[in-house]
């Protein structure tokens, strides 16, 4: 793994061997993967990535694993949608719509276990695991049975039945908790020093967990010609996915992929009841304080956010903003975005758009700016949260008198 060096601090910027490993041992700071940047600009190119396999993995060389063969459904390289109905709606001249509903799994955590999963198998790991707010549980037991490991996988018991499903079919170990995601994930974090011998994604191998993220970035950039936009909305859980794609911008510059500097204004979407980043951005204090969830936005629904100190800060060095919107509102975004655009997004989705339209709104994002929306989950994982809101226009006994009866004057 040439181009990768070690894992470094973020805090103190020691350095460490890259192994499974997640915590400065001198100050606790969470470390990161860092590479060698110098080298990876001599070989990478546009045209090598473009010549590459038609997912994430094009971007290998900006990944943290060495030669292994990826574990891999085929995640990533998503469509990048011109949405000009949507955009339109809110008065933006330049909107595009990153959809990742359209990973196997059916959300952006695709990305992020096929790199965990990978570098967990060549670190010698059998055993999978996680703690979940329930897509990563999905990507997790999908990922591991592929590559026939076994996954012990745990969620909150309140899930939504789909997400609960399609972890289960799997076949893996799914552990309903009773307890909020919170709970879940300090009982991983025990688990983890109880079981070395198990890779949890998102504690024990999270540093590379993290770096899938960054393809989001890439993509984007590859897919509007090599061009950064000049801003991007993305959703906040623990604030990691929005600190790579600064990250991933950043990289594209360094190795000499796009002009400039790669900077790009980054602004926050959250749920107004599991708030705590959008909080604390409207005060501009950077403390986080915990909050416990309540929102249809299962998938967001972090109350202490593990990097949400870096989300926020990445937010305020970028000149982005920060939007809190309510279940609501949250709906409003889902239908808005399905009847503009033909995108079914689950409540993770809807409190992008939602955000989306606040930003706009309070002048946050300006009306001819470059704007990339990351939609990050289908909306079939969370029909629960429609239910009464939308449904057949009418009912009808199966004959012609009767649709004419029901809809002779309201038809096209
Ligand atoms: C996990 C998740 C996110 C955000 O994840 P971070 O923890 O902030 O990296 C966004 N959208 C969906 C649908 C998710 O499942
Ligand atoms: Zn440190």
């Amino acid at each position: 793994m040439p181009s990768v060096i070690s894992l470094r601090c973020r805090e103190c910027g020691r350095e460490f061997e890259p192994l499974a490993l997640h915590v400065c041992d001198f100050c606790f700071g969470p470390l990161e993967v860092a590479y060698n940047y110098d080298e990876i600009r001599s070989t990478i190119s546009r045209a090598s990535i473009e010549a590459g396999p038609r997912s994430m993995w094009r971007y290998r060389d900006l990944l943290p694993v060495g030669d292994a063969v990826p574990i891999d459904l085929g995640a990533g390289f998503t469509p990048l949608v011109k949405a000009d109905r949507l955009g339109a709606h809110l008065g933006l001249k330049n909107l595009w719509v990153k959809n990742d509903t359209a990973n196997p799994t059916g959300s952006f955590k695709d990305r992020v276990v096929s790199v965990a999963l990978t570098k967990a198998r060549e670190l010698g790991y059998k055993v999978a695991a996680c703690a979940s707010t329930g897509n990563l549980a999905n990507s997790v037991a999908a990922h591991a049975a592929r590559a026939g490991m076994d996954s012990i996988v745990l969620i909150p018991s309140n899930l939504e039945a789909a997400k609960i499903m399609m972890t289960a079919v799997y076949g893996g170990t799914v552990v309903a908790v009773e307890g909020t995601y919170d709970d879940v994930n300090r009982l991983c974090a025990e688990l983890t020093s109880e079981h070395p011998s198990w890779a949890f994604v998102n504690v024990n191998v999270r540093a590379y967990y993290a770096e899938g993220s960054k393809t989001l970035a890439f993509e984007t950039a590859e897919q509007l010609g090599w061009q950064v936009p000049d801003h991007v909305v993305v959703p906040i859980a623990s604030g990691s996915q929005l600190t790579k794609i600064k990250k991933g911008f950043e990289e594209l510059a360094k190795v000499g992929l796009i002009e400039g500097s790669g900077q790009v204004r980054i602004s926050g979407a959250q749920a107004l009841g599991c708030s705590p980043v959008a909080t604390a951005f409207a005060e501009g204090t950077e403390d986080i304080r915990p909050v416990k969830p309540d929102t249809i936005a299962k998938s967001l629904a972090i109350g202490n956010p593990a990097d949400g100190y870096y989300a926020l800060k990445v937010i305020r060095e970028t000149g982005g903003g920060c939007a809190a919107v309510t279940d609501a509102e949250i709906l409003d975004g889902i239908g808005l975005l399905a009847r503009t655009e033909g995108i079914f997004a689950e409540t993770a989705g809807g409190v992008t758009i939602a955000s989306l339209c606040k930003l706009v709104e309070n002048g946050a994002i300006h009306p001819d700016e470059k704007v990339v929306v990351m939609i990050t989950g289908h909306g079939l994982k969370t029909v629960e949260a429609l239910a009464g809101t939308v449904g057949p226009t009418v009912t009808i006994k199966p004959t012609l008198d009767a649709f004419d009866a029901a809809l002779g004057s309201k038809l096209p």
